[in-house]
């Protein structure tokens, strides 16, 4: 589970030296009767509210709270992000590591799935805990490496020379403060089989502040290409300061794509499904994959069945120009590649 106190536990002295976007982080909505407060829900959601939140931790920063209709416990996006007690409900085949990772990690902090690219968990933490996150159950204690441990990691990758793009996963990567993430790109950019960086994201969504000048001086200079994964669900999601940001993002050289769950209750209409991939091309993004859910304990009432998922992308197919058409996919562990459905 992610450790999202660390931040809110600096000192103020600390606190009041940080960055807007580390500052907003500390100060996101942690308890989940706050919550409940906040978006006017009837007190009939607290119970629930705090059960789920004893078994994954709540975290919902402003600026993603403040797109959420109060009132509305439908709202797509508290849907993600409210607990709920139905996580606590065990359900068949939902399992604490759905894709099996504790396999396939060769060093701290390092996963190794596919061939030709490798995942450094380069942050434990994340901006915004979703609910239906296949990692809510992540050891991250045991993959935190210091500078010292990121050796294991990095040399592993400087013996495998079929590795040309490296990821940065978490949590979310972007939750690490800027220093940390220029010297691990420094890193990297000193093995010279390694010619690309992907960042999977949700901080410039969730947090777009966190589109500031440090991250854009290290992300604008590196010699690696640089990609960005950002997940995405609802077309609610993409205010106009989330469109700045990428906007930001896209004059510093990074290429920008998106990748969606498709969730029961979030975005399981034809009709969400469209408005997000336009909304996503106003921010200049395109859509990569849509994931059907991975089966992670906590997280089965947002399932939708394979059936209707490809029923959803066929009839999605006929209102979409195949550019915004996101791929339909499913992880399974082993697989040399994600499997489309
Ligand atoms: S889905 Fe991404 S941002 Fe959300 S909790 Fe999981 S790792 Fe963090």
């Amino acid at each position: 589970m992610q450790d999202n106190t660390l931040i809110a536990h600096e000192s103020a002295e600390a606190l009041a030296a940080s960055s807007t976007w580390q500052r907003q982080l500390s100060q996101a909505v942690r308890d989940p009767a706050e919550l409940c407060r906040r978006l006017a829900l009837d007190d009939a959601w607290l119970a629930g509210a705090g059960a789920g939140d004893a078994l994954f931790a709540t975290c919902v920063p402003e600026a993603f709270l403040s797109r959420m209709a109060p009132g509305n416990p439908g709202d797509p996006l508290l849907r993600q992000v409210l607990p709920l007690g139905e996580e606590a409900r065990a359900a068949p085949g939902f399992v604490t590591d759905p894709l099996a990772e504790a396999e396939q990690r060769p060093a701290q902090g390092l996963i190794h799935k596919y061939r030709g690219r490798a995942l450094l968990i380069a942050s434990p933490t994340c901006a915004v805990n979703c609910r239906y996150c296949f990692r809510r159950h992540f050891p991250y204690a045991d993959n935190a490496p210091s500078r010292a441990q990121w050796q294991d990691a990095l040399d592993y990758l400087r013996e495998d020379a079929s590795i040309r793009e490296a990821i940065f996963s978490g949590g979310d990567p972007l939750a690490a403060n800027d220093k940390q993430l220029a010297w691990l790109v420094g890193e990297l950019e000193s093995i010279r089989h390694i010619k690309r960086l992907r960042i999977h994201t949700r901080l410039p969504v969730v947090i777009p502040d966190r589109v500031d000048d440090a991250l854009l001086g290290w992300l604008g200079s590196t010699r690696l290409q640089t990609v960005m994964v950002l997940h995405i669900n609802h077309a609610k999601e993409i205010d106009s300061a989330v469109i700045d940001a990428c906007a930001r993002l896209q004059r510093a050289g990074v290429t920008l794509l998106n990748q969606s769950v498709l969730l029961r209750g979030v975005n399981d209409s034809v009709a969400a499904l469209e408005a997000l991939s336009e909304r996503l091309f106003d921010a200049r993004i395109l859509p990569y994959y849509l994931h059907v859910l991975d089966p992670v304990a906590g997280a089965a009432h947002f399932d939708v069945s394979d059936n209707e998922a490809r029923e959803l992308v066929d009839k999605l197919r006929e209102r979409l120009p195949g550019f915004l058409m996101p791929r339909l996919v499913r992880e399974i562990p082993g697989e040399p590649s994600k499997t489309p459905l």
